[in-house]
């Protein structure tokens, strides 16, 4: 058992294979001004969403030590523009298959005119030695998507842009070695902030996105002894701080936070594993492995 808290393994630079059978999540980026992560297994990166300039995209890989010829194929979790707007350019700069919901495809202009594989949630997706399972979200589109990614021993779950934890996420989820939750806004921030009432209703509601309380609600349901990462996702730069959302998580855990700051915070657990929580952020980008 570890006397105190051990510190956060670090940020990984190479593009060394990743340790056998397992996987590596990339944020490159997360929140409502643009979001790409990139999943990687021994076999090659999966893309998932691409709302960031080709260059920006490029210069956070490379900052990442990811190879963008690499990619195998680009996963978009739903059609709005900080998920989708860079997929066009991305994809005639680096082509790879895209795959995305019917729904997806059918709502957005800036996927109509690529060549895209459609799925329906429920459907699994294999590429790069990774399964990969859609499941419907709770969010204002047609037909939005969370992800379970698995490799050969390994789970990675992703969900963002969701108003609820569906019940399948939470079946799905469950002990996922890393997980990626939306944390998007605290409350009072949201209801205090600039945006208009309109527009506080819809991030609050069902089809809207998860607060850090219910993001913590879900963490609580998703964690299991297997689960050494939680990340917290989209978190609002006008409605949140990354602080108040690692609270939040570490509260509804009892992990404790390692740094002044709060934005990170461990639990160790009587057999000497560790969860580890942390935000990433809408500038900079993070490895979690
Ligand atoms: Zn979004
Ligand atoms: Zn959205």
């Amino acid at each position: 058992m570890h006397a105190t808290p051990p510190t956060l393994p670090a940020v990984v630079r190479t593009g060394a294979a990743p340790m056998h059978g397992r996987l590596r999540l990339h944020v490159l980026a997360s929140g409502s001004k643009g979001n790409c992560a990139i999943v990687e297994s021994g076999q090659g990166l999966v893309m998932i969403d691409n709302g960031l300039s080709r260059k920006e995209t490029r210069a956070r890989m490379r900052e990442l030590g990811l190879d963008e010829q690499l990619v195998r194929g680009v996963v978009v979790t739903h059609e709005h523009g900080d998920h989708t707007k860079g997929l066009g350019v991305w994809l005639r700069a680096f082509p790879a298959p895209l795959y995305a919901s019917r729904g997806t495809l059918a709502a957005r202009a800036a996927t109509r005119d690529l060549a895209a594989n459609e799925f329906d949630p429920g459907d699994q997706l294999e590429l790069a030695g990774m399964r990969i399972t859609a499941f419907s979200t709770s969010h204002d589109v047609e037909n939005p998507v969370g992800l379970l990614i698995e490799g050969q021993n390994d789970a990675i779950g992703f969900m963002t842009d969701t108003g609820v934890m569906p019940a399948e996420a939470g079946r799905l989820l469950r002990g996922a070695r890393i997980l990626a939750l939306e944390s998007n806004h605290d409350p009072a921030l949201l209801r205090h902030g600039p945006y208009p009432l309109s527009l506080q209703d819809r991030i609050a509601s069902a089809q809207g996105h998860l607060s850090n309380e219910q993001s913590a609600e879900a963490a609580r349901q998703l964690v299991t002894g297997a689960t050494e990462q939680l990340v917290a996702m989209h978190i609002s730069q006008e409605n949140n701080r990354p602080s108040l959302a690692v609270r939040a998580l570490a509260a509804g855990l009892d992990a404790e936070l390692i740094d002044q700051l709060g934005t990170a915070a461990v639990r160790t657990r009587a057999d000497g594993s560790t969860l580890s929580i942390r935000p990433a952020g809408q500038n900079r980008p993070l490895t979690v492995a």
